[in-house]
């Protein structure tokens, strides 16, 4: 374990900022902390898990489906420092790309044992970090060896490490993660805090902790600080928060104190608000797009990681899951989804298809789904993503949704269920038509088959042909050789009646 690193410290929860110093730690700022904990997780994905650098930087986001491009592009936009603004249409998976980084982030820090704000002990005694981040008012006043009045007076050298408390905390919401979710109506003291004056009143002490009411910046101070829809923040708000990421200070409202503002900042934006950004806050972060995943695999992959490990009692055969990436894909060429129907194409929705479908099986008491179940579940998951301002614009959309459904779903099922067919066919049968039509009839026979008679069938020294395909519905759907053999005459179903078996036939 490498000399100051938390984990290598058997100290008590109350220490002082001399055996920080003791035992070599250094004083980091959260990008720091960032950038090592992502090039230290590369590293050991790369050793350890034996991946290449592509491999372990798709690793270190588990269920995080966005192209190598995109996650690359972040990781070194973080590694170098910056922060983020994370740009693409909704339902693209911004936010859970953010709440990703916020999972990477290092949790463990040491902070002044009764600081408000949770200030670094280093922020106190070393001049250089002091310089960079300032310790508090309260830590100033109350470690600082100065006056109330003099708060400006504070000088670090001054300080003996010995005086000055430490505990051991970990970041959580509130106290070193803050989450702000666009909107007009985001003022800058929710950003900034503010100063309670019927509390100064009574406590007398500008500094004290009591007085201040921390605000999304301050809470966030030392880790990391969440901006969903930043162009939905009113100008004065982006303005504050420029501050903060330029000066690493934030003043609370009433207040004539600066406190620390040591963060990095995730922000987000879809495309329309993107001109309502301020200028110099745009150019504090760098851009990451989140396009929609443009291939059919990439987008099923979407489907597969959201539903893997949940088994409900009905299962969606793979070609619907085809089907509804088909559908979803065919809207985002098509459609010029304005404000009110840029949801309907999004990743969302391509989930809300699958489950949908689900639904509309067990309502109906099946235990698989069928091509009617598809339908009613797009039609209906396209339609529940509308948004309108009125009526009239509503049923405008709602007929147009309507009329793409109607006229698509069926080709779009087809498409899905000859995607998972004809993949079969190539990856697995080097695109043999008579191995096709072999296993097409050992699967059509599943449908009249009982549950005993296909896993039998499945076995080591059972049919070879319909062996071959299990296989591939157990790699594709991520499930073992008994649900494999529960759910094939399913798929079997599904790719007849999308006649995907003729796709291959000469
Ligand atoms: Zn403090």
């Amino acid at each position: 374990m490498a000399p100051g690193s938390l984990s290598a410290l058997t100290m008590a929860a109350e220490t002082t900022a001399q055996e920080l110093v003791e035992e070599g730690i250094q004083p980091q700022r959260a990008h720091e902390r960032m950038r090592q904990a992502l090039l230290s997780e590369i590293k050991r994905l790369e050793q350890d898990e034996g991946l290449d650098r592509q491999g372990a930087i798709q690793a270190i986001f588990p269920g995080v489906v966005l192209e190598q491009d995109t996650l690359e592009v972040l990781v070194t936009s973080l590694i170098s420092g910056s922060n983020v603004l994370v740009l693409g249409p909704p339902g693209s998976g911004k936010t859970t790309l953010a709440r990703a980084v916020w999972d990477l982030f290092p949790k463990e820090r040491f902070a002044v044992a009764d600081c408000p704000v949770h200030d670094d002990p280093f922020s106190l005694i070393d001049p250089n970090f002091a310089a960079q981040v300032p310790p508090c008012p309260y830590c100033r006043a109350n470690h600082g060896n100065v006056d109330i009045g003099e708060l400006d007076a504070f000088d670090p050298n001054q300080i003996d490490p010995a005086d000055v408390p430490v505990r051991q905390i970990r970041l959580r919401e509130g106290f070193g993660f803050a989450r702000v979710q666009g909107s007009p109506e985001v003022f800058p003291d929710n950003l900034t805090g503010t100063v309670n004056l019927a509390r100064l009143e009574e406590v007398g002490d500008p500094t004290s902790p009591l007085v201040l009411e921390p605000g999304k910046i301050l809470q966030a101070h030392r880790g990391m600080l969440l901006v969903d829809e930043i162009g939905k923040l009113p100008r004065g708000t982006q303005n504050v928060l420029l501050q903060a990421l330029q000066e690493a200070t934030c003043s609370p409202a009433k207040s004539r104190e600066t406190f620390p503002a040591d963060v990095v900042a995730i922000t987000t934006s879809n495309y329309a608000d993107l001109g309502n950004i301020t200028e110099p806050l745009n150019d504090r972060v760098s851009n990451v797009h989140t396009p929609f995943p443009t291939t059919s695999l990439a987008n099923r992959r979407i489907i597969d990681q959201s539903l893997n490990g949940q088994h409900g009692t009905v299962h969606i055969p793979g070609p619907y899951r085809d089907g509804a990436v088909r559908l979803v894909m065919r809207w985002r060429d098509r459609i010029e989804g304005g404000r009110d129907l840029s949801e309907v194409g999004s990743n969302r929705t391509l989930l809300d298809i699958v489950r949908r479908t689900e639904s509309y099986a067990m309502m109906a008491g099946d235990p698989i789904a069928d091509p009617e179940d598809f339908h009613r579940g797009a039609r209906d998951a396209m339609m529940g993503r509308i948004r309108a301002r009125s009526g009239d614009g509503f049923e405008e959309n709602r007929s147009l949704v309507e009329r793409f459904v109607e006229e698509h779903w069926a080709k779009a099922g087809k498409d899905g269920a000859v995607d998972y067919w004809c993949r079969f066919f190539q990856d697995d049968l080097n695109g043999d038509e008579k191995k096709g039509r072999k296993v097409a009839r050992a699967l059509r026979e599943t449908q009249d088959q009982d549950l005993d008679e296909i896993q039998r069938r499945l076995r080591q020294d059972g049919d070879p042909d319909l062996r071959t395909f299990g296989q591939y519905v157990q790699r594709m759907e991520n499930v073992d050789r008994a649900d494999t053999a529960r759910i094939l005459p399913g798929i079997a179903d599904a790719l007849d009646a999308f006649d995907a078996f003729e796709a291959t036939k000469a």
